[in-house]
């Protein structure tokens, strides 16, 4: 980790970010943030992140020429497989440095929430490691959609409790999931799935993940005698993986960054959830930021084939890049990320995560010169997708698997 963080002292990225919180949560995010940058850059701290992230979570993680895949778009491209880490995706990078994080604290007991369960899993599975008791708040709709993940979680020793307000997805088990912390702010810590949330959340979770651009500099280094791509490519959800490949480059601004959101149906349909394309500025979960709201203010339902990227938010620090220029935000169709995700499978024999298959649907969007040098971010493993990618197949071709 390098020494310094993105956002400043009150957690803004220009305009966005901050903490936008009732009275009751106060206390709690503050302890947080009086003690997150001694705690984190402290050796002790340090050793055992890095330690846990090579020896538990299998890093670093690969950087692959895709060799095929660069000779059907006429570039040189890397793909940075995040995939391969332990629980399948990068949230394990998170989740290992908050669950640090918080027995430094003298926490005893962990709380979550999740949408898909991936974070919930990860969460889980730290919690686990570190015989802490665990609490995941979940959508009573989302534990129907994902009960593979649900059953992981609960093997791996967490109870999962059904959130059953309004939709019964996400954003009602956040809501849960605060209440839950208002409740216990003694012996409970929140861990958040991606930079999002009120600051210093999305300033910890972007530190933990900057882990992926720490090692990106090195590995393209030693394959291309360069530290620096011309393009990196990464899906956008919160914007976590994202943020953790952009994060050592925001400063290098002659690689152009580009973050990938999910289109659903098209952008000009009411099925989306590019945030940053369509929405505007407002408040959610504590954070100022870009969100999809309706005319009076109501946040809207996002829609997405990939449950990891439908999000009615943005982490800050995504809303302050495209405010700024600094990084580029396309979008990708659901239509077009299955095709992507066949296209990988069957030039390179990778199954990427739904979500990650966004990030790749953009390549043949942008005009490649033979000796440009782009990282694509596989953000994760496509097992958890396996049914809406056979169903997909059907439609392309009349196949089955
Ligand atoms: C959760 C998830 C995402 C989306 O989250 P970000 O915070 O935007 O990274 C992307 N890819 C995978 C594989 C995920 O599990």
């Amino acid at each position: 980790m390098n020494e310094t963080f993105i956002s400043e002292e009150n957690g803004y990225y220009g305009e966005f970010g901050g903490a936008y919180i009732p009275e009751m949560l106060r206390q709690n995010v503050e302890s947080l943030r009086s003690v997150y940058h001694q705690i984190i850059e402290s050796d002790e701290f340090r050793t055992e992140f890095k330690r846990l992230l090579s020896d538990y979570a299998g890093r670093p993680s690969p950087l692959f020429l895709a060799a095929r895949l660069s000779n059907k778009y006429g570039a040189k491209i890397y793909l940075k497989r995040e995939d391969l880490n332990h629980t399948g995706s990068h949230k394990i990078n998170n989740t290992i440095g908050q669950i640090l994080l918080a027995k430094k604290m003298g926490k005893t007991r962990i709380i979550a929430e999740t949408g898909a369960g991936q974070h919930g899993v990860a969460t889980a599975t730290v919690c686990a490691l570190m015989g802490l008791e665990c609490v995941v708040y979940m959508g009573e709709t989302d534990m129907l959609r994902q009960e593979p993940n649900v059953k992981r979680m609960e093997m791996l020793g967490a109870t999962v409790i059904p959130a059953t307000c309004g939709n019964k997805t996400l954003k009602d088990a956040t809501n849960e999931a605060l209440r839950d912390w208002i409740c216990n702010p003694e012996n409970t810590f929140y861990i958040i799935g991606s930079v999002v949330g009120p600051h210093p959340y999305p300033d910890i979770v972007a530190k933990f993940q900057s882990v992926i651009s720490e090692e990106l500099l090195v590995q393209l280094k030693s394959k291309e005698g360069t530290e620096d791509p011309d393009i990196i490519i990464a899906c956008v959800g919160g914007g976590s993986n994202a943020a953790g490949i952009f994060y050592h480059y925001i400063n290098r601004k002659k690689v152009r960054l580009i973050g990938v959101e999910a289109a659903g149906d098209g952008v000009d349909t009411n099925r989306t959830a590019a945030t940053i394309c369509v929405g505007d500025t407002g408040i959610i979960h504590g954070s100022k930021t870009m969100l999809l709201q309706s005319d009076d203010g109501q946040i809207t339902e996002p829609y997405s084939i990939s449950a990891g990227l439908d999000y009615p938010g943005v982490g800050p620090i995504h809303a302050w890049l495209a405010k700024t220029g600094r990084a580029e935000y396309m979008n990708a169709t659901d239509t077009e990320a299955l095709k992507a995700a066949y296209e990988l499978t069957r030039l390179e024999g990778i199954i990427p995560a739904l979500e990650s298959a966004h990030a790749l649907a953009v390549l043949g969007k942008l005009q490649l010169k033979s000796n440009d040098i782009v990282v694509v971010n596989i953000s994760g493993r496509g097992d958890k997708d396996m049914q809406a990618y056979t169903e997909a197949l059907k439609m392309f071709t009349g196949e089955t698997v």
